[in-house]
């Protein structure tokens, strides 16, 4: 059954009205599938449930859409996932409409990844969630096929990872916050967001009940470069590691100003997507944050890893709330990074993957192929 057919018999229309689906019944559907020997795409859209509703800088919310992923390749099936936070600009229906433009059965070997990227780009320009949902199943079908997980493939060494920071939200109850700090003992890094009315209060709050180091995360919410200094200064001396995007991601002067003179490093986030972002950050910021959503995949996130490291460049790896399949894809690459902050798994109450764990507050990357996903029942 081809992916056209697929839809026609009302399975994946099925998909779209109900919620949540279990994967099991895409798993069956798809299985269902005679090897063909070419690729075979199926997706069905997957709403992910917050844990606790996000503060952030320039909105609230308790839900993020998602859209999961399968590729068929004789009788294996690689999962993807397309994770679309509001602000990058995609939703439930671009990415569907992307993925059904796509006839990923005119390839017949799933290792032409490149070529299937070239592919994806001339289909359509930005869609960055939907070419990585593309992306992350194939990584883990040929991983499959390989019967090797991806940082072997890439070389690295899983024991290199770092800890993983968890991203905490500030309460003005003392009794919630101090709850909300308890969460995080497993964690041996804590994450703050900023730019709200009152990031000392946060930091604070937090320091009342932990000395571990915290990682600030302002999203564009600094407008002052001089304040911003001093709000770096003031963290520097409170154990925070690094700042990340501090102000507007169109600002570059102000930034290049302030990493000239601030005691932590400025890390890009909001500023850059793809690739040849990576070059222009250089010069304004100390670091990357690399996300999967942003860079259309594992593909060209190992590139550009590669590149902020010859570039002297910190590189930090990312995630959006996702389910385990796209915070394991991105673990692969945990062991070159600098630090991480692969939580988005955690913050969700419905996810349907086993993969990638945090043991003792770091990364552990999962020791079976692909991306080392196992669909939950
Ligand atoms: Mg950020």
């Amino acid at each position: 059954m081809n992916r056209r057919n697929f839809i026609k018999t009302g399975v994946l229309g099925a998909m779209f009205a109900a919620s949540p689906v279990s994967i099991s019944a895409l798993d069956s559907a798809t299985r269902a599938a005679a090897p063909s020997g070419r690729l075979n795409l199926s997706f069905r859209p997957y709403e992910l449930r917050l844990r606790h509703a996000f503060n952030l800088a320039r909105s609230q919310r308790t839900t993020t859409p998602g859209v999961q992923v399968q590729i068929e390749y004789d009788g294996l099936i690689g999962y993807g996932e397309a994770s679309m936070p509001p602000y990058l600009g995609e939703n439930v229906e671009s990415v569907c409409n992307f993925l059904n433009s796509l006839d990923l059965g005119q390839f017949t070997d799933p290792f032409r990844i490149e070529d299937i990227h070239e592919y994806l780009e001339q289909t359509a320009p930005d869609n960055r969630a939907a070419k990585a949902s593309v992306d992350i199943a194939l990584h883990d079908l040929t991983g499959k096929i390989m019967g090797q997980p991806w940082y072997k493939i890439w070389g690295l060494n899983p024991e290199k990872t770092p800890n993983t920071s968890f991203t905490i939200s500030y309460d003005a109850d003392p009794e919630e916050m101090r709850r909300k700090v308890e969460e995080t003992t497993p964690f041996k890094v804590v994450k703050v967001k900023m730019g709200l009315n009152h990031d000392r209060e946060t930091v604070e709050a937090l320091r009342r009940h932990t000395d571990v180091p915290i990682c600030v995360d302002a999203n564009q919410g600094w407008n002052n470069k001089e304040e911003a200094l001093e709000m770096c200064h003031w963290l520097a001396e409170r154990n925070c590691l690094f700042v990340e995007q501090p102000m507007d991601k169109t600002a570059i002067d102000d930034t290049a100003w302030l990493r000239e003179r601030s005691p932590l490093p400025i890390i890009a986030d909001e500023f850059l997507q793809r690739l040849p972002d990576v070059r222009r950050a250089a010069g304004a910021y100390d670091g990357i944050n690399i996300k999967l959503m942003k860079s259309t995949g594992m593909h060209e996130a190992y590139q550009m890893a590669v590149l902020a490291r010859a570039l002297g460049m910190k590189v930090m790896l990312g995630c959006m709330t996702e389910t385990s399949c796209a915070v394991s894809a991105a673990s692969q690459l945990a062991p070159m990074v600098d630090y991480a902050d692969l939580d988005g798994n955690l913050l969700i109450a419905n996810d349907i993957f086993d993969g990638m764990k945090i043991v003792e507050g770091k990364v552990t990357i999962p020791d079976r192929p692909g991306i080392g996903v196992v669909p939950l029942a």
